[in-house]
């Protein structure tokens, strides 16, 4: 959802920094909010209120598609918001720039269903938000419509809400374009996004290409490294898949399956913040050292998934990749996704290409003799692939 702009200069390293065009980055700063009860109720009860719009917006749209075949608009029913306001009054402690944000997000469901079927993938039809499936809503325009920091940012202004305390851990950068005020679990955050400007590092001419792993081998990088996930978060999820099963053996609607309910959803979270952490260090070392980061493309990696040897993607390499990305236009470097079909088959030495069982993790090329470790011969055919040169041409890349 942050505006990245994809950098292409690859096939002139020498002056790949010098060529990257400097435009302002989104960087998403997220906070824990403190409110009061009182405010406590009222998030609440704005939530509540955008759910009720999101699925009346909705309904709208179902109907006007289903039995008329007309499809009706996002502008078309944000005509309707000051009508709403007028006749419904609780709707007026609410800032039209939200509600309009909701009347978006169903736009934006419908976008996705209607590209979803173009593509011949599983649509899903978008669906209705039951209680406590709604948990956030937007300021489009932050600081037209009064959030903002206050008191050496120890607090926030939320429009409808007031002054709430605020956690700044980390300093906010640049200038605060959009806010979203987050539930997650009995906790409160505000997400803001920020315009900033690039802070480009020293040019390299170093290059990389990354095989993406499963766990907990993260990534094997065609340098030979591997970038393993750290212990804690290996612990963490064993205590999820722990919590999972003692969920599963408790009676449905008993105290104590609401009570190990809320510890698998706390774990979740847990292990989603460190997992973000996790792919934040990684990207960043990354990026401090190469010019140039290759990667297989992921949704051409998601068509031919029964093709390579990955099976089901990844949750998390997805998340990664848009880190890696926006944190590499920031400094001025280059993230590339090339076809990653074959690239665990092929010899990057000379080209040779065999399919071989998951459990062979080294072998010799047939051909050429090479003594090839499987993942990182498949990151350097990432790497080569993005150089647009036969794999091997004029490079020694066997491992010793
Ligand atoms: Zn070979």
């Amino acid at each position: 959802m942050l505006g990245i702009s994809q950098p292409r200069l690859f096939s002139d390293t020498s002056s790949c920094n010098a060529s990257i065009r400097w435009t302002m980055i989104k960087k998403a700063f997220k906070y824990r909010l403190y409110p009061t009860r009182p405010q406590q109720r009222d998030l609440e009860h704005t939530l509540e209120l955008c759910r009720q719009l999101y699925n009346a917006a909705l309904q709208e749209r179902r109907d006007a598609h289903r039995k008329v075949g007309k499809t009706v608009g996002f502008y078309e029913q944000k005509r309707w918001l000051p009508e709403i306001r007028a006749g419904l009054p609780e709707y007026r402690g609410v800032h039209s720039q939200v509600l309009q944000n909701v009347i978006e997000r169903v736009d934006k469901a419908f976008q996705g269903f209607f590209r979803r079927v173009k593509e011949k993938r599983k649509a899903g039809y978008p669906r209705f938000k039951g209680r406590g499936r709604y948990d956030s809503f937007t300021f489009p325009q932050a600081e037209k419509t009064g959030v903002k920091l206050q008191k050496d940012g120890k607090r926030v202004f939320i429009h409808g809400i007031g002054s709430v305390k605020v956690k700044l851990h980390r300093p906010l950068e640049g200038r605060i374009k959009t806010a979203t005020v987050k539930r997650e679990g009995d906790h409160w955050y505000i997400v803001f996004t920020c315009e900033v400007e690039p802070k480009p590092l020293p040019p390299t001419d170093r290059a990389v290409g990354i095989d993406l792993g499963t766990n907990p081998h993260f990534l094997i990088t065609s340098d030979g490294e591997t970038v393993e996930a750290p212990r804690y978060f290996q612990k963490a999820e064993e205590r999820l898949a722990k919590a999972q099963r003692e969920l599963s053996r408790k009676k449905k609607g008993s105290y104590r399956h609401k009570q190990a309910k809320k510890q698998v959803a706390k774990l979740h979270r847990k292990i989603a913040n460190q997992r973000r952490d996790f792919h934040h260090k990684t990207a960043r070392k990354l990026v401090e050292r190469y010019g140039v980061i290759v990667h297989e493309d992921l949704n051409i990696l998601g068509l031919a998934r029964s093709r390579t040897a990955k099976g089901v993607l990844d949750a998390g390499w997805a998340q990664f990749l848009q880190i890696l990305a926006y944190k590499a236009a920031e400094a001025g470097r280059q993230v590339i996704g090339v076809d990653p079909r074959y690239t665990s088959q092929d010899c990057p030495v000379c080209g040779y290409r065999e399919k071989r069982p998951l459990w062979v993790r080294e072998y010799t090329c047939p051909q050429c003799g090479a003594h090839l470790h499987r993942d990182i011969a498949a990151a350097q055919n990432i790497l080569a692939r993005a150089r647009a040169e036969p794999a091997g041409m004029g490079t020694a890349w066997a491992v010793p």
